[in-house]
């Protein structure tokens, strides 16, 4: 029996609501229904295509199939690669487990599971991420590889159903059962260099420019899923590439090593080592250590605590270029809590060669439509704002992928750098910052809505900047 453990709000594949009255009928009928809706993203129908192809999919898959599992969570994580999901959430409640993708930073309903079958789909996930199938009480952490990483479990069955990307899964038990999340991370390829990443130009060209220094430390900062750990993978591959491309008299071989937890994208030219827990080393351990080896470029994942801190900007004073990740709002919000957390501002203002920070924001599908009566638009005079509509080939979610918005803080201007050495308040930071040229991320932002590339309400989410209650389409 075809479809048996799906339930009606499938049809949040889709995003709508007839979708899933749809589902109740026979698929074919679904499929035909539909072909001449929405026209208003004609060129993108290939994608509003793989939608039917997913539900039908899904629905067509064989229950009586002893495999009927295996093909399911196969399925479910392809289709996630397909729709350039970042994590995959399973989460169970009373009668059922419901599927979710993160597209573009945002959770989506994709589809729910009948109950009876909720555990099997997640003891599939933890068979394919090696984790323990019998200990259902417990969180765990496991990986499924991409079918480039070498394996040793040739027999395992679906081979060849390998991912393209490399998927990192957690279980975690609830009160219906565990829950599980997929993270998808990109093929190392994806984003090669600095210029791939869609950086304002200015930025781009000055984060270049600091990676040919011989010392100092470059922080990306911004809150979890904002892309600075992209941002410093660009990095590294500029720098290693570099290095390999010797034949421009200026390029000259670094020694380029990575401390990191957990290794993320292997890059060509860095020496990855993990750290953390499950290598029992730790990183202010490590770093100590690694100075021995004679390194000229250190990345570090994440700073987390004040002995990293300390530690990473100790060796950019001492002759090494180090990048790294900072969970911090914005720039001056970043020197703010490395202060608080008790870094010597002269280690800061002598040590950093730039801070930055960015989020991601969500660009307006072809669908969004423009109003001219808008109350809100982030304080600046605008004749019309735009605003999301929804279609199906966004998902009805009004947007269609991101883009950065970004600001750089460069201390080594005198008045900033005076301002840190006197602790000065973040608000003041950012206020010299701006006198010396900085542009924040807020007056990007300003600058996304007025061109149309993204709205007022989108806007205030990624920058945390009070609820927006003026626009209608919005809520
Ligand atoms: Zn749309």
């Amino acid at each position: 029996m075809h479809g048996q453990y799906l339930k009606g709000d499938i049809g949040t594949v889709a995003g709508s609501e007839k979708m899933g009255e749809k589902m109740r009928k026979p698929i074919e009928a679904n499929l035909n229904s539909n072909a001449q809706s929405h026209k208003c993203c004609e060129e993108l129908t290939g994608h509003t295509q793989k939608n039917k192809q997913l539900i039908a999919e899904f629905a067509s898959l064989d229950s009586t199939d002893p495999e009927f599992v295996t093909h399911l969570v196969d399925r479910i994580l392809a289709a996630a690669q397909d729709y350039s999901a970042s994590d995959v959430h399973l989460q169970p409640f009373a009668n059922g487990l419901e599927v979710l993708f993160r597209i573009d930073g945002v959770l989506q309903p994709i589809a729910t599971f009948a109950s009876e079958i909720a555990p099997n789909i997640v003891a599939r996930l933890k068979v394919r991420s090696e984790l323990l199938t019998y200990r259902t009480d417990i969180p765990q952490e496991g990986r499924i590889r991409a079918e480039t990483s070498t394996s040793t479990n040739s027999n395992e069955a679906s081979s060849s159903n390998r991912p393209d990307v490399e998927m990192r899964v957690s279980t975690f038990p609830t009160l219906h059962g565990e829950r599980a999340v997929v993270r998808l991370f990109a093929g190392s390829d994806r984003f090669r260099q600095i210029e791939d990443l869609g950086l304002p130009a200015d930025i781009a060209v000055g984060l270049a420019d600091l990676l040919e220094k011989p010392a100092g430390a470059i922080l990306a900062t911004g809150p979890a899923g904002s892309g600075k750990t992209t941002t410093i993978y660009a990095c590294l591959r500029e720098l290693a590439d570099n290095c390999k491309d010797s034949s421009e008299r200026n390029k000259i071989r670094r020694n380029i090593v990575s401390l990191e937890d957990p290794v993320e994208v292997a890059i060509d030219g860095v020496s990855q080592s993990q750290i953390g827990e499950r290598a029992d080393l730790d990183l202010a351990t490590a770093l100590r250590f690694l100075m021995r080896q004679d390194p000229e470029v250190i990345m570090v994942g994440e700073i987390r605590d004040p002995e990293t801190a300390e530690a990473a900007l100790r060796a950019s004073l001492t002759g090494h270029l180090l990048l790294t990740t900072f969970h911090a709002g914005s720039a001056a919000e970043a020197v703010g809590r490395l202060l608080d957390m008790g870094i010597e501002p002269y280690l800061l203002r002598s040590g950093l060669l730039a801070i930055l920070s960015q989020r991601l924001a969500r660009r307006l599908c072809r669908c969004h439509r423009t109003v001219s009566e808008a109350v809100d638009t982030l304080g600046v005079s605008l004749e019309e704002v735009s605003v999301p509509v929804g279609c199906e080939a966004c998902h009805q979610t009004g947007f269609r992928e991101r883009f950065v918005l970004a600001e750089m803080l460069v201390p080594d201007r005198t008045e900033v750098g005076s301002a840190i050495i006197s602790r000065l308040e973040a608000t003041e930071i950012e206020r010299l910052a701006v006198a010396a040229g900085m542009i924040t991320q807020w007056q990007r932002g300003v600058e996304a809505v007025a061109a149309g590339l993204t709205s007022v309400c989108e806007i205030r989410r990624v920058l945390g900047v009070s609820r927006c209650t003026n626009i209608h389409d919005e809520g």
